[in-house]
């Protein structure tokens, strides 16, 4: 029986990433606030995790928790150190 690790907030590593979505989402949505749960619904789909592209036929989820997704291996390749536990 091996651990699976549990449930993480795919963004938990990301911090300064996570602030990089938000801020993004609400300049879209024309400077409302978001809370976070908001935040967690809209980042939690599919985007780049590098470059939060959101193109969904380009965009892979990350092998090892399916938490994140990637437009590009390049991308994969990119974030992999810093996702990496
Ligand atoms: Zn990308
Ligand atoms: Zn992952």
């Amino acid at each position: 029986m091996k651990s699976t690790g549990g449930r993480h907030h795919p963004l938990s590593g990301h911090p300064e990433r996570s602030s990089q979505v938000r801020a993004l989402l609400e300049g879209a949505l024309g400077g409302g606030e978001l809370g976070q749960f908001e935040t967690d619904v809209l980042v939690y789909p599919r985007l780049c995790a590098v470059c939060l592209s959101g193109d969904e036929a380009a965009l892979s989820n990350c092998a090892d928790c399916a938490g994140v997704a990637y437009c590009s291996q390049e991308h994969r390749d990119e974030d992999a150190e810093l996702h990496a536990k």
